[in-house]
């Protein structure tokens, strides 16, 4: 008698764009955005690796299209079981000006690709820009962002980053809560999550350690790490008695965390980050019984 029926996970795994895009930089950060390596080995080695969902950045696939059209993008796709497909970026979609201009540019990229190839979601940031919107703008905004997708069967996802406008899990589902869209949800990217814990130690780096800093900036080098560098002030305090060794080390271990999250936000444009959880729907459940995804209707 069986008593344990097979358990399948209910979740596929996608290689995300970032993850294996190689060298690819971010083009916010002087890179191109596409990979240089083959596209076609990629969705190859994705497969091979375990994934059943793949990644793509409307750069990339733009750069790849002379060797591979739609036609073949698709088919590698089908060929290799890959059966998710998720397309990046569209950010600046809620502001006026240069910035909106581009970001329609971009939109109209994402529009025909999704046109062309089975997208099942686009991922959407926010703003890099000093402006507040109110929320109801970018509800607005976003809800009309869905709709255009919406007819072409895809889902969008909408990322908190910690370094822009919209920053935080709680703030993008306000948005999404107040759009109402059925095809609009949530990303959670690990650089998403870890802000949490980032924001807050950045404001309580400053506010706590004010002497330190103060101190620190009497180093003789200016990047001086506190470690036995010569002419550190920060030791010499400690050595002096004027500055607890236990509170040195409290602050290094936020400065560490703060350096931390440098890396993390670098590790949007280099990709080192490999294994990236990311959960789509506000709610999982929801979305997945809704079944919204895969063109061709
Ligand atoms: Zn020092």
């Amino acid at each position: 008698m069986e008593r344990i029926a097979a358990v399948e996970s209910p979740f596929d795994f996608v290689a995300s764009y970032w993850t294996i895009a190689g060298d690819a930089r971010l083009r916010l950060r002087g890179g191109t955005d596409y990979s240089s390596l083959d596209l076609r080995e990629r969705i190859e080695t994705a497969s091979a690796s375990g994934y059943r969902g793949i990644g793509f950045h409307s750069r990339d696939l733009q750069h790849w299209s002379d060797r591979y059209a739609a036609a073949d993008v698709r088919r590698l796709l089908d060929d290799n079981g890959i059966g998710y497909v998720e397309l990046e970026i569209l950010r600046e979609w809620f502001v006026t000006g240069p910035a909106r201009e581009e970001s329609d540019r971009t939109r109209r990229e994402l529009l025909a690709i999704a046109s062309e190839l089975p997208i099942d979601h686009i991922k959407v940031g926010s703003s890099f820009g000093p402006h507040r919107w109110p929320t109801e703008h970018i509800a607005e905004e976003f809800a009309t962002l869905c709709a255009e997708f919406a007819q072409l069967g895809t889902r969008v996802g909408l990322e908190p980053v910690a370094v822009a406008s919209i920053r935080t899990p709680a703030e993008a589902l306000e948005v999404i809560d107040r759009a109402g869209a059925a095809n609009g949800g949530l990303i959670l990217d690990t650089p998403g999550m870890r802000e949490l814990a980032l924001w807050d130690a950045d404001a309580g780096l400053e506010q706590s350690f004010a002497d330190l800093e103060a101190l620190a900036s009497t180093c003789r080098f200016s990047d001086c790490r506190h470690e036995g560098e010569p002419g550190c002030a920060v030791l010499a305090a400690v050595a002096g008695g004027a500055l607890a060794a236990d509170r040195l080390e409290a602050w290094q271990k936020l400065e560490r965390e703060a350096r931390h999250l440098e890396r993390r936000v670098d590790a949007l444009a280099r990709a080192e980050e490999r294994r990236r959880w990311k959960v789509i729907g506000k709610s999982v459940g929801r979305h997945m019984e809704a079944k919204y995804g895969r063109g061709g209707s």
